[in-house]
């Protein structure tokens, strides 16, 4: 058995693992081994679905080392006036990269592709390779990293956790651009944005609506696209943090918290009628929404049991099924069940969210605390976890762990020049747009409301029980 030594031993080379590793060696003089089950890293983008996209602007996603696209503001097509955002081949090829050109020839990482994580006993972590099946035990100086805390549950690798009846065709998203045969009827499992990107390309590639049946047992807050832009359209980010903490100063609950949001322009739904409760940091355009609304056979009557032939089985009753209906299952989770816990203890890393919602500015973010803070009750003070439990209800809960985790590092100089200078932090350059007074007037309004927010979400979401991350 080989035994090999090292600093760090980081578990997942999904976004997390690579915007965290990449960081670290930045920072710091650090040696890592970096470990996945799969053969590349990019973790659940190389099992994507073909016209999947990210929410966000490539301009702030990936490693902080290379940038991920060229920051160009797309001029045609659903996305017209916003920054790029990358596709899955794009973003593996970003990490492929960062992994050949920054962070193997750094000669302080060492990359185990196809290679699973089994383990610890007495101080030593167990790897055994999936090709081989040779072992590997590893002693960890410093710390294991686990980077696969928050990772994706994606529909090519998920499975329903309810019956497929035999003789009913049900595929998931990524199977949609094979098909040999005209879509006549299909019907949409799942209440997530894979569900709403599968029923807009079905939409974009001219199935008519009265053809699609969607089945959504719950409704989603989503942030307005418009909000989420860096860069040169950085006033309407700052925009979303001024009304986002004005908010915050005064919500009585989740709910409330989401509706006055909608009223200022930044969270959205598809049916304003429908109250919604999910909420997981999703981001669409208004026009996505208007295109989503055309769809008009909404089924809500709770989660899918079953799938006959000719019926579909729901918790709350039943549906008729064509005899060529086609169903296209989007119910997995994306991220997983767990519950929050510490980022840092005893030798011990477990990458979390930060940051509401962007998952490489999290890790990074983590990383460079972790160079530069020894202490771990200090680091915590810095990095609380960002849950999303799924659910409105605890968004005040996850404003406060944000909110307060984003005070506490402001108030440490080196720790805001690193985050100035980072690009995966969606609010950079903000203060060089100050002649712009929808940016002076954001700043003065956080300045203004900061302490009166983090009062009143301390209050409100105090006592209420830590939650978990939920699914679909
Ligand atoms: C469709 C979609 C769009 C999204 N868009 C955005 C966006 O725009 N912005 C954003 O910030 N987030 C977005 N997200 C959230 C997304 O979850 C993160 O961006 C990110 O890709 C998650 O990375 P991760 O490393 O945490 O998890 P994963 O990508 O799931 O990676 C975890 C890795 O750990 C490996 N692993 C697990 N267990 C072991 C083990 N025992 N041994 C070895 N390896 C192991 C797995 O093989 C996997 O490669 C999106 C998610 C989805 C599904």
């Amino acid at each position: 058995m080989r035994e090999i030594e090292t600093d760090y031993l980081v578990v997942g080379a999904g976004a997390s693992g690579m915007a965290f590793t990449d960081t670290l060696i930045a920072q710091s003089d650090a040696d890592v081994v970096l470990v996945d089950r799969r053969h590349r890293p990019g973790g659940h983008w190389l099992d994507a679905y073909p016209f999947v996209r990210l929410h966000q602007p490539s301009a702030n996603y990936g490693v902080a080392s290379r940038p991920l696209g060229r920051d160009c503001i797309d001029d045609f097509g659903p996305n017209a006036g916003f920054y790029e955002r990358a596709g899955a081949a794009e973003i593996c090829d970003h990490f492929g990269r960062a992994l050949d050109e920054v962070l193997l020839p750094s000669g302080r990482v060492r990359f185990l592709g196809r290679t699973d994580y089994r383990g610890e006993d007495g101080g030593r972590h167990h790897l055994v390779s999936l090709v081989t099946g040779a072992e590997t035990t590893v002693r960890v100086r410093k710390k294991i990293v686990d980077a696969t805390y928050v990772e994706s549950s994606i529909p090519s690798r998920h499975r329903p956790d309810f019956e497929v009846g035999a003789g009913v065709t049900m595929i998931p998203p990524n199977d949609l651009v094979d098909l040999d045969r005209p879509l006549s009827d299909v019907t949409i499992i799942g209440a997530g944005k894979t569900a709403m990107d599968t029923c807009t390309w079905l939409l974009d590639a001219g199935v008519d609506p009265e053809r699609i049946r969607w089945i959504r047992p719950r409704d989603s807050w989503m942030f307005e696209r418009t909000y989420m832009q860096p860069l040169d359209l950085v006033a309407r980010y700052m925009q979303m943090q001024a009304h986002w903490i004005e908010v915050a100063a005064e919500a009585e609950d989740g709910r409330d918290f989401a509706h006055r949001l909608e009223e200022r322009g930044v969270f959205v739904r598809i049916d304003p009628t429908v109250e919604a409760d999910l909420f997981r940091g999703a981001t669409i355009s208004l026009g996505e929404l208007e295109s989503l609304r055309s769809i008009r056979r909404v089924v809500r009557k709770g989660k899918v049991r079953g799938l006959d032939p000719d019926r579909v089985w729901l918790d709350g009753g039943e549906e008729p099924a064509a005899p060529d209906e086609l169903f296209i299952d989007c119910t997995a989770a994306g991220v997983r069940a767990v519950e929050s816990r510490p980022l840092f203890e005893a030798g011990r890393i477990t990458l979390e969210y930060v940051t509401v919602g962007f998952v490489p500015w999290s890790a990074a973010t983590v990383a460079a605390v972790e160079a530069v803070r020894p202490d771990a009750d200090e680091k915590n003070k810095l990095c609380p976890p960002v849950v999303f439990s799924g659910s409105i209800a605890d968004v005040l809960r996850l404003a406060y762990a944000a909110t307060s985790g984003l005070v506490a590092r402001t108030r440490e100089s080196d720790l805001t020049a690193w985050n100035a200078g980072c690009r995966l932090n969606p609010n950079r350059g903000a203060e060089k747009h100050l002649d712009d007074t929808r940016v002076a007037d954001a700043f003065a309004s956080m300045m203004t409301n900061t302490g009166r927010a983090l009062r009143n979400l301390k209050q409100r979401s105090a006592g209420a029980a830590a939650p978990l991350h939920a699914g679909s």
